[in-house]
């Protein structure tokens, strides 16, 4: 029995303790049983917080959604880093176009993106 497993069973025996309600459904990556918190999120005793997908779709939606975060983190990591080149100086207008492209940008990512995740 690995480490991992062991920790599992324990977290497991843990979430049951607290009211968690053990589900049908496995973890994709371990493969222990998921449960469902009182607060109705879905957490694997190894993983934590994992996504259940029941549809190629919806795993596909959910990929895209992550992708979405990641492109939002990196526009808001060069909005910042060319708003402190214009703290620096003021008159960098390379920097002064860079951060109304940004934020452009960001102001597009998230009409596409989905209202929710915050
Ligand atoms: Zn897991």
């Amino acid at each position: 029995m690995s480490n991992e497993h062991e920790i599992g069973v324990k977290k497991a025996a843990e979430l049951l303790r607290q009211g968690a309600t053990m589900l049908e459904e496995a973890c994709p990556i371990c493969k222990m049983p998921l449960f469902r918190l009182k607060t109705g999120e879905v957490v694997c005793p190894v993983h934590g917080k994992v996504y259940i997908v029941k549809s190629d779709e919806e795993e596909r939606i959910v990929k895209r959604n992550l992708e979405l975060d990641e492109i939002e983190n990196i526009l808001i990591d060069g909005l910042y880093a060319n708003a402190k080149k214009i703290k620096e100086d003021p008159s960098d207008s390379e920097a002064i176009l860079q951060v109304i492209r940004y934020l452009d940008a960001l102001e597009r990512l998230r009409r596409i993106k989905p209202s929710n995740s915050q």
